[in-house]
C-alpha cells in the first residue's frame, strides 16, 4: 500500500511552510472546541502592540507560548489558545500624523485613519505569526480598539466607580511634556545625567544686602518657589528660622522651614521648594500647605505664570541664568552628575518627566495592595524566582493609579463631570461602549449644583486598562456566561509574558480581574527574559545590534528559529548571536578591529561589505538535516518492504530494540518533567542528544543490515520496530518543530496512522512490558558495537570493509550471548567469523595480521584477525 511519493533529498522549508499552514487553515487542525473532551487550559496570551511587525523578542514569547499549546494539547487537555492586539497608543497616532499628514483637530477622519493603519499592521503580524508555526484559532482573536473589547472596558469602569474606586482629581501627576501625556509610575525611570548645580543669592527680607545661597538642579522653577528649606540640625542656618525671603523676577516672599529630609550636605544644605520640582516637593506643598505655582505648560514651554511666557523649558533655563547673573544673584555653577526621571516606558521617548497639576481619572490601588501579593502568591511561578519582583512592587506601592491619557486614540472614559463643581456623571449601562465627547450626558444639570455645565470627558484611558482585563476579554466575560464559566472560572488559566511587564501588565491584571470576578486570574505564570544582541546587552537600535525575524525567517526557516527559542532559559535574557564577517575575505571581523578601525557595522543584510554569521541557527539547521536524513534513510528502505502497520508486537520486539526502547522509556521521563515545568531547554536537549546519538548513530547503525537481508520477515519487522520509535520522537519534536514533523508524517506516517496531523496525536507513552534480559543483551551488544567501530576507525580499517575472524573473550558472561547478539555484531561490524569464548585456548602473538584490543568499561578483550 506504498503511494507514489518520493521523499526529497533537502528539507525546502520555504515551500513547505506555505503548504502546510494553509492546510492548517483548511483542516481545522488548530481549531478550538469548547465541547471537546478535556479540562479546559486557557492562555492569556500577551497582545502585541500593533507596530506592524514582530520583533526576536516576540518570536522569543511566542515560540514559548506555541509550546505550551502544543504540549498540553498532546497531554489531552482542551487547550483554548487565542491571540489579540494591543491596539491603542500614541505610536499609533504619531504614525499617522506622520505617514497620512492627518492633523489631530479633524478627530474623526483622524480615528478612522488610526484604525487603518492598525488594521494594516494587524494582517502583517498575522501572517508573521503564521509564518512561525503558531497554533492560535484566529477564530478567538480580539483587538483592543473593537467595540466588544471597548464596551467590556468601559464596563469595568463603571463597575469600579460603582464601587467608589474611581475618581477624578487635579494632583501633580507625572507628566512627559514631549509626550503630552500624563504616564503612570509604572512607566517612569531614572536615566544618569550630567548636568550643573546652580547656586542662587536669594535676599533676605529687611537684611541689607544680606543672603542665603541655595543650590538646585533647576533653576527653571525658581518663579515657582513657594518655601525655602534646612535641616533642623544645621547650625549654620539655624539663626534664620522663619526668615523671609525675597524671589527672583517675581514680589513673593518666602519663608525659611526647617525640615528634617533636607540632606545637609548636598550643594548649601538649604533646599528651594517649587511646585512641582520633584516628589519631595509635593510632600511638602501638601505637608505645609503651601501654594501652588503652575508654570510648565503640557507641551514644555513656560505659561502666563511665568515673566518667560512661551518660551520653551530649556529655553527658559537659559534666560534665567543669564538674568539671575545679570542681578549678581548667581554665585556660582558647578558641574553635578545626578539622576532624573525619564519616560522610560517608551524607548523612543525617553525624556525628562515633569510633575504637572491636572485634573485626571484615578483607580484607588494603595488599598488592594494585599489582595494582589495574595493573588500573586497563590500561582505557580515558573520559574519562582521573579515573585519576589511583583511583590517587591506591590509592596512599596504608595501612589493611586492615574488612568487618564491625554489623547484620541484610545478608549475613552465614560463619564461626564461638571465644570463648576466636578461632580461625577455615570452612563447608562445600556449604553456603552460610547464616547462622551459625541453623546449627550443622561442628566442635562449636574445633580449637586445644578450648574448646565456638563463636560464629556476627552481624555482616554491608559493601555494597560485594555490590557489588564484580557483575561477576562477571551473568555466572554458579559458576554456568554457558559463560555466565560469555562475558560476562565473553572478553567486551567496560564499567562505567559516577559519579566518586564510584571509590574504593569500582570500587577494590573491580577488586581483588576480578582476585584472585577472576585477570583484570581492565573493558575500558573511562565516568564520569559529579554533578547539580548551578542555583546550580552539588549536589542536597541542604538547599539545597532538588533536583528529583525524577517531577516532570519527566509533563510533559516521557522523551524529553525523555534529551537533557537527552545534553548532560552526559563526567565532569564537569551543571546541572539551572530558574528561579522567580510563577504570577499570570508574572514570573521575581529571585535578590536571594529574598534581601532572605527568600522561602521552595517545595519541590514544587503551591505555589499559585511554580513552577519548566525551560529546558533547554523547549527539549529544542521538537526534539521540530520532528522530530515534519518527519516529519509528509513524512507528508502521501505520502498522495499511491504508492511501494512507500524504496530508493536511484543514477540516482535529484538534485544536492540528492547534496550532502545528503555533508553526512550528514561529520556521520555526526563523530558515531560521538563515540559511540565516549562524548561524547554532540558527537554530538548535531552531529545535532541537521544536523537542525535543513540537512535542515529548507534540504534540504526546496529539493525541497519537487516534492512538488506533475505529475509522478509526480519526486515519487516525491523523497520517496523525502528519506525515505531522513530515516530515517538517525531511527536515530541512537533511540538518545537512543527512543519518539518508535518511533512515527515505526510510522507512516512501517514499512510499507517491516518489521522490528519501529527499535530492532532496524543504525547507518546513509553513502552510497557520490556524484557529485562532483553534489555541488558542489547546493550551489550550496541556497546560492542560501537567499541569495534571504534577500533576499526582507529586501525583505518573502511567501516564497509570485512574482518576475517574476530574473537572475543567475555568471562563468565558467554552464556548470555544469543544468536540475535551475534548476527548484530557480526553482520554490523561486517565479521567473516565471529568467535565468543570464556578463555583464550590458544596464544595469538600479536603481528600486523592479528592485533589485541581490550574494551575495558565491558571486561571484553578482542581479537582482531585482518
Ligand atoms: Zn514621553
Ligand atoms: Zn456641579
Amino acid at each position: 500500500m506504498t503511494q507514489e511519493i518520493t521523499f526529497p533529498k533537502r528539507f525546502k522549508f520555504n515551500e513547505i511552510q506555505k503548504k502546510w499552514i494553509k492546510y492548517w487553515k483548511e483542516n481545522d487542525i488548530y481549531s478550538f472546541d469548547i465541547d471537546k473532551e478535556g479540562k479546559i487550559f486557557s492562555i492569556d496570551t500577551p497582545p502585541p502592540f500593533v507596530s506592524g511587525t514582530l520583533h526576536l523578542g516576540h518570536v522569543l514569547n511566542h515560540s514559548w507560548i506555541d509550546f505550551v499549546a502544543r504540549y498540553h494539547k498532546m497531554r489531552g487537555e482542551n487547550v483554548y489558545f487565542p491571540q489579540g492586539f494591543d491596539c491603542h497608543g500614541l505610536p499609533v497616532e504619531l504614525a499617522v500624523e506622520k505617514n497620512y499628514g492627518i492633523s489631530k483637530n479633524d478627530r474623526d477622519l483622524f480615528l478612522n485613519k488610526c484604525i487603518e493603519w492598525v488594521e494594516e499592521n494587524i494582517a502583517n503580524m498575522r501572517k508573521q505569526f503564521d509564518d512561525l508555526g503558531y497554533s492560535t484559532d484566529w477564530d478567538y482573536t480580539y483587538r483592543t480598539m473593537d467595540e466588544k473589547y471597548k464596551y467590556k472596558v468601559q464596563k469595568s469602569l463603571l463597575d469600579f466607580y460603582n464601587k467608589g474606586w474611581l475618581y477624578r482629581e487635579k494632583f501633580p501627576t507625572h507628566f512627559c511634556v514631549n509626550c503630552e501625556t500624563s504616564v503612570a509610575k509604572a512607566e517612569v525611570g531614572y536615566k544618569e545625567e550630567k548636568g550643573s548645580l546652580w547656586y542662587v543669592k536669594l535676599p533676605i527680607v529687611g537684611g541689607e544686602n544680606e543672603y542665603i545661597t541655595i543650590a538646585t538642579t533647576r533653576p527653571e522653577y525658581m518663579e515657582a518657589c513657594v518655601g525655602v528649606f534646612a535641616h533642623p540640625n544645621d547650625d549654620r542656618y539655624y539663626h534664620l528660622s522663619a526668615a523671609e525671603l525675597k524671589i527672583p523676577f517675581t514680589d513673593r516672599t518666602v519663608r525659611i522651614r526647617m525640615d528634617k529630609n533636607v540632606d545637609m550636605h548636598f550643594g548649601t544644605g538649604i533646599v528651594y521648594c517649587c511646585t512641582y520640582g520633584d516628589e519631595m516637593d509635593i510632600r511638602w506643598k501638601f505637608e505645609y500647605n503651601l501654594d501652588e505655582i503652575q508654570l510648565f505648560t503640557e507641551d514644555g514651554h513656560m505659561n502666563q505664570n511665568s515673566k518667560y511666557h512661551g518660551l520653551t523649558i530649556n529655553e527658559a533655563r537659559k534666560q534665567i541664568v543669564k538674568d539671575l547673573e545679570e542681578e549678581g544673584l548667581l554665585e556660582k555653577i558647578v558641574d553635578h552628575e545626578h539622576s532624573i526621571v525619564i519616560h522610560s516606558e517608551r524607548s523612543s521617548c525617553r525624556k525628562p518627566i515633569e510633575y504637572l497639576p491636572v485634573y485626571q481619572w484615578f483607580i484607588k490601588l494603595k488599598d488592594f495592595k494585599e489582595e494582589i501579593i495574595k493573588a500573586g502568591e497563590a500561582m505557580q511561578w515558573y520559574p519562582e524566582k521573579h515573585k519576589q519582583r511583583l511583590i517587591d512592587w506591590a509592596e512599596g506601592l504608595d501612589w493611586n493609579w492615574v488612568i487618564s491619557r491625554q489623547r484620541i486614540f484610545g478608549t475613552p472614559i465614560p463619564f461626564w463631570y461638571c465644570i463648576d463643581c466636578g461632580e461625577i456623571i455615570a452612563p447608562n449601562e445600556e449604553e456603552l461602549p460610547l464616547d462622551p465627547v459625541k453623546i449627550n450626558p443622561p442628566l442635562e444639570t449636574c445633580p449637586k449644583c445644578q450648574s448646565k455645565q456638563i463636560q464629556g470627558e476627552k481624555d482616554v484611558c491608559d493601555c494597560w486598562i485594555d490590557s489588564s482585563i484580557t483575561p477576562l476579554a477571551i473568555g466572554k466575560w458579559l458576554e456568554d456566561e457558559q463560555f466565560f464559566k469555562k475558560t476562565y472560572t473553572n478553567a486551567k488559566v496560564h499567562r505567559p509574558q516577559g519579566y518586564e511587564i510584571i509590574r504593569t501588565w500582570l500587577f494590573y491584571t491580577l488586581f483588576r480581574c480578582n476585584k472585577l470576578t472576585g477570583q484570581p486570574p492565573f493558575d500558573e505564570i511562565m516568564i520569559n527574559g529579554m533578547v539580548a544582541g551578542p555583546d550580552g546587552r539588549k536589542m536597541s537600535k542604538s547599539f545597532g545590534n538588533i536583528v529583525s525575524p524577517d531577516e532570519v525567517m527566509p533563510e533559516f526557516g521557522a523551524d529553525a528559529i523555534r529551537q533557537w527559542a527552545a534553548l532560552g532559559t526559563l526567565g532569564d535574557d537569551y543571546p541572539f548571536e551572530y558574528t561579522w564577517y567580510n563577504i570577499h575575505t570570508k574572514q570573521p571581523i575581529k571585535d578590536d578591529l571594529i574598534k581601532k578601525e572605527r568600522i561602521k557595522l552595517p545595519r541590514d543584510k544587503f551591505d555589499k561589505k559585511y554580513r552577519r554569521r548566525f551560529e546558533q541557527l547554523i547549527g539549529a539547521s544542521r538537526f534539521i538535516t540530520k532528522m530530515w536524513n534519518a527519516y529519509r534513510f528509513l524512507y528508502v528502505n521501505l520502498q522495499k518492504m511491504d508492511i501494512s502497520n507500524i504496530d508493536q508486537e511484543i514477540n516482535e520486539i529484538t534485544t536492540v530494540d528492547s534496550f532502545i526502547y528503555s533508553e526512550f522509556n528514561k529520556v521520555l521521563k526526563e523530558v515531560k518533567f521538563a515540559l511540565d515545568a516549562y524548561n524547554w531547554h532540558d527537554a530538548f536537549i535531552s531529545l535532541k542528544t537521544f536523537f542525535w546519538n543513540d537512535m542515529c548513530d548507534n540504534y540504526i547503525e546496529a539493525i541497519k543490515y537487516k534492512f538488506y537481508s533475505d529475509n522478509v520477515i526480519e526486515s519487516n519487522i525491523a523497520i517496523k520496530n525502528a519506525l515505531h520509535i522513530f515516530y515517538q520522537m517525531l511527536k515530541i519534536f512537533g511540538i518545537i518543530m512543527p512543519f518539518i514533523t508535518e511533512e515527515i508524517y505526510d510522507l512516512l506516517y501517514k499512510q499507517y496512522i491516518k489521522i490528519k496531523s501529527i499535530h492532532l496525536e496524543q504525547f507518546p507513552t513509553d513502552y510497557k512490558n520490556l524484557s529485562q534480559n532483553k534489555i541488558i543483551q542489547g546493550k551489550i551488544s550496541l556497546e560492542i558495537i560501537k567499541n569495534l567501530r571504534n577500533i576499526k576507525s582507529k586501525r583505518g580499517i573502511p567501516l564497509n570493509q570485512e574482518i576475517k575472524k574476530i574473537i572475543l573473550i567475555i568471562a563468565d558472561r558467554t552464556e548470555n550471548f544469543n544468536g540475535e547478539m551475534l548476527a548484530n555484531i557480526k553482520n554490523t561490524i561486517r565479521i567473516n567469523d565471529l568467535q565468543i569464548l570464556d578463555t583464550l585456548n590458544e596464544d595469538f602473538n600479536e603481528n600486523k595480521n592479528i592485533f589485541k584490543e581490550s574494551i575495558e568499561e565491558l571486561g571484553i578483550s578482542a581479537y582482531i584477525f585482518t
